[in-house]
């Protein structure tokens, strides 16, 4: 049984389309670009050459199409029919505080993602339109929403309220929300899989460390803590986005430079995090890296700090569970900086927990690099988001 999974951004489409039967990728491509001058198709078919097509794409419903009609290409194409795909999965960012969970897409499910427009202003309206694009194409097809927020729906009000005046909480919904759901959902699945918890007596924190990045206190399989808050800009230092500041910083520094709020905000999100404390270095750890065994102090400072970052919520997401089992590193940097893992177990020997440097330094995939006697196991689990949306449009849909 096939699924698609798809993740529409304001001008780009991302799919999979995966086998569920062995959980293997039959294509996967993206299409750049939509309602821009040089709209682009790349076809990735498993076993096959890549393929990929320049042509005006105006909108969503064109992209869509191009991308079923590339499915059943004679050449490029893994199906013969759109029949052989049995459901599609949205990844949707918000679901606000209405969806805890995946669901199948009706008319009420798209009222909610459209009234969570404000709450996600450049994804959420995409994300519909990907939605209403594989409607109009595939009428018969069932649609599944899978919430980038809906892992953190398990939060009680003690993580996820602000202490700000209740009146925004109940006007607004402003909230902590969480983000990367799908990602620390199925790695903390994994991670019990794979270290041999129990699951109804589990306390994991997965640190997702990519271009964005969050960590969360997973407590018998359920969220009870994660670093991004309404929008995803709270938390760990990130590629460009500052993660946890003192709010007055934005007014201070908005006086000085004569900067409107929304100027300051997307500074904080586009031109800060290790990209501006480095000075500009780079967003890319491998950049980084590279600066940092120069000498250079701006990248060391940066990823000390980065570092420290994460290992003091890990200091405090274990108080908050009272315990941790397994801590477990996934995403672009989580999986493919050893240093980075090294620097932040460095801050954790009070709990007891050691890591093994070969195996730290020279394994790949998914591995436990925690050395004998560790208290506390430390693992390396990829993150799968498109396996992770397949798997739950499957179990929403009861295929
Ligand atoms: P996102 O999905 O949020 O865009 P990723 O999870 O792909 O981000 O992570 C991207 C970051 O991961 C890059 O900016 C880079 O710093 C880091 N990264 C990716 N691959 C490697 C690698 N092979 N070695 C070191 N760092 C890597």
């Amino acid at each position: 049984m096939n699924i698609l999974v798809l993740n529409c951004g304001s001008s780009s489409l991302k799919y999979q389309l995966i086998n569920m039967d062995d959980e293997s990728v039959l294509a996967k491509g993206l299409v750049e670009r939509i309602g821009i001058e040089g709209s682009r198709l790349t076809h990735k078919p498993s076993g096959k050459d890549v393929y990929t097509e320049q042509r005006d794409m105006p909108d969503h419903n064109v992209a869509v199409k191009a991308v079923l009609n590339v499915l059943i290409d004679e050449k490029y194409g893994v199906i013969k029919d759109a029949s052989e795909i049995a459901a599609i999965g949205h990844r949707v960012l918000h679901g606000g505080k209405y969806y805890s969970d995946s669901i199948a897409v009706n008319e009420d499910v798209k009222r909610v993602i459209r009234e969570c427009f404000d709450l996600g202003p450049l994804h959420n309206p995409a994300n519909l339109i990907g939605i209403e694009a594989c409607e109009a194409a595939m009428p018969e097809m069932p649609n599944v929403a899978v919430f980038d927020t809906a892992f953190g729906g398990s939060m009680e009000p003690k993580a996820y309220l602000y202490a700000i005046p209740r009146e925004y909480y109940e006007k607004y919904s402003v909230r902590r929300y969480g983000f990367h759901g799908t990602s620390h959902s199925f790695v903390s699945k994994e991670t019990i899989k794979f270290a041999g918890l129990n699951k109804n007596n589990s306390k994991v924190i997965v640190a997702h460390l990519g271009n964005g990045a969050s960590i969360s206190a997973v407590v018998n399989g359920k969220c009870v803590d994660t670093s991004m808050g309404l929008t995803p800009l709270e938390g760990l230092i990130m590629g460009t986005r500052s993660g946890d500041i003192d709010p007055a910083i934005v007014e201070f520094v908005a006086n000085k430079e004569n900067l409107t709020i929304g100027e300051m905000i997307n500074i904080l999100n586009k031109k800060s995090g290790v990209y501006g404390m480095s000075n500009g270095i780079s967003s890319d750890f491998r950049d980084l890296k590279a600066a940092m065994d120069k000498g250079d102090k701006l990248a060391i400072e940066t990823i000390q700090a980065y570092t420290y970052r994460v290992a003091k919520y890990i200091g405090a997401y274990t108080a908050a569970m009272n315990g941790v089992d397994a801590i477990t590193f996934t995403a672009g940097v989580g999986e493919n900086s050893p240093y980075i893992r090294t620097m932040v177990c460095e801050y954790l020997g009070y709990l007891g927990l050691k890591i093994d440097e070969d195996i730290n330094n020279n394994a790949k995939g998914m591995f436990d690099l925690s050395a004998e006697g560790s208290k506390v196991k430390v693992l390396v689990i990829p993150t799968n988001e498109e396996l992770a949306i397949a798997r739950e449009t499957m179990q929403v849909l009861g295929l």
